[in-house]
């Protein structure tokens, strides 16, 4: 073979290459470092419990205001594994991230309804403590960890608050399964025969001991959390079976379970 066709050939195996890991791979967005995003001085009067502060436009972080440098990396790296996660059609109104401190919280989200700048819009925040355990968490593309206490947990809760209110979820899931009308099992105070590694229940009445403790909004948001994670959705008819394919009924849902379930696979 002359050399000139060896050389083509492998040129084109490496398009070929480039093409399928282009079909195939969910687009990886390019990773800021903390010191590229410029200061803004406007964000020093949010709330003091967050170490780091983000103003968000889309997909990118216009505006920081850093109370630890340290948690500034971490606020990066979670916002990297936010967008690898969720398409941007599906955070659209989120106009703030934040990193906070302590371990009261793992995560909140905000929907007053105005970022500390005074944009319209959704506060999303994470615990720092969260995002310093986290295995491989300057990698965006790892698999997302189906695990109640860790990061990818909370990100997903925290944004099922964000999702499941917007598209209404949160009312058709409460009259299909907590309505005055439906028989309720009955809550257990302090279950504790939960998996210890914080992996939901399949089977049951209820995903996880906080979504059985809390109910109402917390619920929905554990079970939307378990519908996105879990490996493999169950297919018996038990309560908490139909309580997670109840998302499958969503417009989008399946394909945002799809996106996810592809990350770093
Ligand atoms: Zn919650």
């Amino acid at each position: 073979m002359p050399r000139w066709s060896l050389a083509a050939a492998l040129i084109l195996c490496t398009a070929a290459a480039t093409l399928l890991a282009a079909r195939t791979a969910p687009p990886r967005p390019t990773q800021a470092t903390a010191a590229s995003i410029p200061d803004d001085a406007a964000l020093e009067r949010a709330d003091a419990a967050y170490l780091a502060v983000f103003e968000v436009v889309d997909d990118r972080l216009v505006g920081k205001h850093l109370r630890d440098d340290a948690a500034g990396d971490l606020g990066i790296a979670c916002w990297s594994r936010l967008t690898t996660g969720f398409p941007l059609s599906y955070r659209k109104l989120i106009v703030q991230f934040n990193i906070q401190s302590g371990r009261r919280w793992a995560g909140r989200f905000d929907g007053s309804g105005a970022n500390d700048v005074g944009r319209a819009g959704f506060r999303l925040s994470i615990a720092g403590y969260l995002a310093a355990e986290e295995k491989d968490l300057n990698d965006p593309h790892r698999p997302f960890t189906p695990r109640r206490g860790t990061l990818d947990w909370t990100l997903v809760h925290e944004m099922g608050h964000y999702i499941c209110l917007r598209t209404n979820a949160i009312e058709l899931f409460s009259q299909q399964f907590d309505g005055d009308q439906v028989p309720q099992p009955a809550r257990r105070e302090q279950p504790d025969d939960y998996p210890e590694d914080g992996s939901p229940r399949l089977s049951g009445d209820f995903v996880t001991s906080y979504a059985e403790r809390v109910g109402g909004d917390e619920e929905v948001v554990e079970t939307f959390t378990t519908f996105l994670l879990a490996p493999e959705l169950p297919r018996d008819e038990s309560l908490v079976a139909r309580k997670i394919r109840f998302f499958e009924t969503m417009p989008g849902f399946p394909e945002l379970r799809e996106h996810i379930q592809r990350v770093g696979r």
